[in-house]
Parts: C-alpha cells; sequence; structure tokens
C-alpha cells in the first residue's frame, strides 16, 4: 500500500459574536483550520488537522510513493522540514488516522490501549469578573465535571486571585481547579514582558492556599531554571510545555527538574509518533504527561487517543466556555462534534482511526483555500 495524494485544504468559521480567551488582547472574529488528508493507491484516507502546515506543498513529494506505515521515517522528514520551513505535524495525525484504518483498529489501541476511558478537565478561556467566574464554575460542576482550569490574565495578578477565590468559596472541594498563567508564549502582536519570578512565587503562594492542583506556565517556556526553583519552592505543581517546538526541549525539561506536568500538543509539535517517545519519557520520571489541546476537533481526537493509548493521566484538556466557546465552533469540521459525557469523561471507541467523520458540507462552504 502507498501514499497516493495528499491534500491541505484552509477553512474559516466566522464568528460572531466573538471569542475572547485571555491570552489574546484582540477579539477573535473567525476560526481557522487548515485540514491535511492523506490518501493511498487502495482507497482508503486519513485526516490531520491542528498547525497550518505552511510550506508543506513543496514537501508534499518526499511522502508520494511511501509506504503509510512508515510512521518514524515520515516523522523525521516532518522534523526535517519543520526546521527549515514551518510546522505540517497533521500529517502525522492523519498518517495515524490512516494506519488505524488500515489496521481497523482505533488509535489509542495501536498506542497500547493504556484507558478506554479519561477524564476532563473544563478548559476555560475567557476572563469574567469575580461572581460570573463563580457561576460559571457550577455550570461545569452540573454538566459533570470534575476539574476546571481557570486563566489568570488580568491586568494585575492580585485580581485574578480574587477571581479564584470566588470560585473556590463557590465549589469548596468539590471540584479539582487548575491555573493557567500563560506566562510562557506571547501572540504574535502582544509584547508583554511575562512574569519574573518574584511575582510567579507570590501567585504560587496563594495557589498553595487555594488548593489548586497545578500552576501552568508560570514563567517564559525557556526559564528552565526558574521553574525548576518555583516547583521547589511550592506544593502546587508546576506544568508547561504546550508551545515548545522541538522534542529535545522536552528532554531539558525532564533533566532540569523543572516541571511536575509535561503538557506537549500532538497537533503542534512532534505528532503522535514524538509524543509517545514524551510520554514515555514522563512515565519514567515520575512526571504527568497530559498534552495541551487547543486547536479543534481532530488536534482534540489526536490528544484523547495518544493520551488515552500510553498515559492515562488524571485529567485531559477540553477546551469549553460557554457561550464564547464549545463543541460546534471548536469542532465545526467535524460530522459529530466531540461531547463529554455526563460525568465529566470521554468513552474512546473501537471506531477504526482516531474515530472521526468530516462533515464536508460545511467544510465545502467554509472553504477559503
Ligand atoms: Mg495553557
Amino acid at each position: 500500500m502507498r501514499i497516493a495524494r495528499i491534500a491541505v485544504t484552509r477553512h474559516r468559521l466566522p464568528l460572531d459574536p466573538p471569542f475572547r480567551p485571555s491570552w489574546d488582547f484582540r477579539p477573535r472574529r473567525h476560526f481557522d483550520a487548515t485540514i491535511v488528508r492523506v490518501a493511498t493507491d487502495e482507497g482508503l484516507e486519513g485526516v490531520g488537522s491542528g498547525d497550518d502546515m505552511l510550506g508543506f506543498e513543496a514537501h508534499a513529494h518526499l511522502f508520494l510513493g511511501e509506504d503509510p506505515l512508515r510512521v518514524e521515517r515520515h516523522a523525521r522528514i516532518l522534523a526535517n522540514i519543520q526546521f527549515h520551513y514551518g510546522r505540517c505535524w497533521p500529517l502525522d495525525l492523519a498518517l495515524w488516522d490512516l494506519a488505524g484504518k488500515i489496521a481497523g483498529q482505533p488509535v489509542w489501541k495501536l498506542l497500547g490501549g493504556r484507558a478506554d476511558r479519561l477524564s476532563l478537565y473544563a478548559s476555560s478561556a475567557t476572563l469574567r469578573d469575580s461572581g460570573a467566574m463563580a457561576e460559571a464554575a457550577e455550570r461545569y460542576l452540573a454538566a459533570g465535571f470534575r476539574a476546571l482550569k481557570l486563566r489568570f490574565h488580568r491586568a494585575d495578578w492580585r485580581e485574578d486571585i480574587g477571581a479564584l477565590e470566588a470560585v473556590r468559596a463557590r465549589l469548596g472541594d468539590r471540584m479539582t481547579l487548575m491555573v493557567d498563567c500563560n506566562q510562557g508564549w506571547r501572540m504574535a502582536h502582544d509584547d508583554a514582558r511575562p512574569w519574573g519570578f518574584k511575582d510567579a512565587l507570590a501567585v504560587a503562594r496563594e495557589l498553595e492556599r487555594l488548593g489548586v492542583y497545578w500552576m501552568e506556565e508560570p514563567l517564559h517556556r525557556a526559564d528552565r531554571t526558574g521553574m525548576r526553583t518555583l516547583r521547589e519552592a511550592t506544593d502546587v505543581r508546576i506544568a508547561g510545555g504546550e508551545m515548545n517546538r522541538e522534542l529535545h526541549e522536552f528532554r531539558d525539561l525532564v533533566e532540569a527538574r523543572a516541571l511536575d506536568v509535561l503538557q506537549p500538543d500532538a497537533a503542534l509539535v512532534g505528532g503522535i509518533t514524538g509524543l509517545r517517545r514524551v510520554a514515555a519519557m514522563a512515565e519514567e520520571a515520575g512526571l504527568l504527561f497530559t498534552p495541551h489541546t487547543w486547536t479543534n476537533g481532530i488536534g482534540l481526537a489526536a490528544n484523547l487517543h495518544l493520551a488515552a493509548g500510553i498515559a492515562d493521566p488524571p485529567f485531559v484538556e477540553f477546551p469549553l466556555d460557554l457561550p464564547e466557546w464549545g463543541p460546534e465552533r471548536r469542532d465545526f469540521m467535524l460530522a459529530e462534534p466531540i461531547r463529554a459525557d455526563g460525568a465529566g469523561t470521554i468513552v474512546l471507541s473501537d471506531a477504526p482511526g482516531l474515530g472521526i467523520r468530516l462533515d464536508e458540507e460545511r467544510l465545502a462552504a467554509t472553504r477559503i483555500g
């Protein structure tokens, strides 16, 4: 069986009302998705999405005519393309979807089948005032979620603590709470400085007082010494790594003892092929591996299969912040958006590959390239 064709298409969903995630001060009025399809000479097709695949077209010939199941070979080519040009890891997701369809098995089983059900944490995005945050937290709890991640990105972190206190006061111990400080990276238009170590330490002490499960990206992604020192100074777990680009950065983070929780995203770095190595590394080092997954329904599906197949973490990220952000927008390319069950969990199915089906009509209607 050979790879006969690779097609990349671009799609744009208008967002009205706009979406205002905490890490981006410009309201988002549309949501773009790049879809890659890899087809074999025997008529099977795998699908991937996540990054924009910029510059891929000039390199498609490096995969055409090859055996699709040689994923380690293909991942090395993708790593070379990333080094010289852009990130094209969605092709790796498509190859795993295809491998599952060839085998007639779901990806999570091909990866080892460690867990057939995952607990999700609701990953919120917008900054609301304290009362509205507490109301929102009640709604997550009523929907069955047992864990919730809040954003810290107000002008002064003391205001963030105020919102967290309101949520904790409302919920008591009924939900596990995480906090994402989003100091590891910035949007292209944002030149704000990340927190310094003393700010991060002061916040960590407040999070410790409020019983927070993990503190995510408290410092710039390159400040391994700062994260290690913070980790040693607090009981709160330190999480990070969502935007690190190279697999060796995770080796360095592990060796530096900088993090308790590793959060790479298969749709953005390394694909499933690369991140299964990071998951194994985390396990050997006694760290949690639970992927970041803030792209779209296809990226989410890939990270769920990866987490279930190898890692079985206590919680996996589930982007959800109604009314602004939910399965209909996030998964607009899927015929059936991915939903949590009433217990805040998701059961991995036996459908071959990533178990997703594209909404071709929607894709045609939203196509921009
Ligand atoms: Mg994050």
